[in-house]
């Protein structure tokens, strides 16, 4: 979440803002630790511009970054086929003909779960 200037009380819930310096995880993977204002009582956290850009630069550095992409399905004989891109392929090291598990979580959300273990 964004802000633009000194919170003294959390907007959702109210409760005391304080400063911290905190890990931050984006994809389940932690790119280092950053100021923040984190609410006591809800734990909300709170970022300056600065702060996100160098949050940003940290992603980049990492390679998580482009790993969003819009695609179409395409026929594969009587089935769809969703194409990763190579961003998405390297990020999780993905290998042709590797066993996957795809289910709906609902109608418009599909996961695909890697079945190697990948640590
Ligand atoms: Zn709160």
């Amino acid at each position: 979440m964004l802000i633009k200037m000194k919170l003294n009380k959390c907007p959702e819930c109210e409760g005391e803002i304080k400063e911290k310096r905190i890990s931050y995880m984006l994809i389940g993977i932690d790119i280092g630790k950053f100021p923040a204002l984190v609410c006591e009582k809800c734990g909300e956290q709170f970022y300056e511009d600065t702060t996100l850009e160098k949050i940003d630069e940290a992603a980049k550095r990492k390679g998580l970054w482009g790993l969003e992409h819009k695609t179409k399905l395409n026929v594969l004989g009587n089935s769809l086929a969703v194409r990763l891109s190579k961003n998405q392929i390297n990020f999780g090291n993905l290998k042709k003909g590797e066993e996957v598990l795809v289910y709906p979580e609902s109608k418009n959300k599909y996961v695909i779960e890697i079945q190697g273990s990948k640590t």
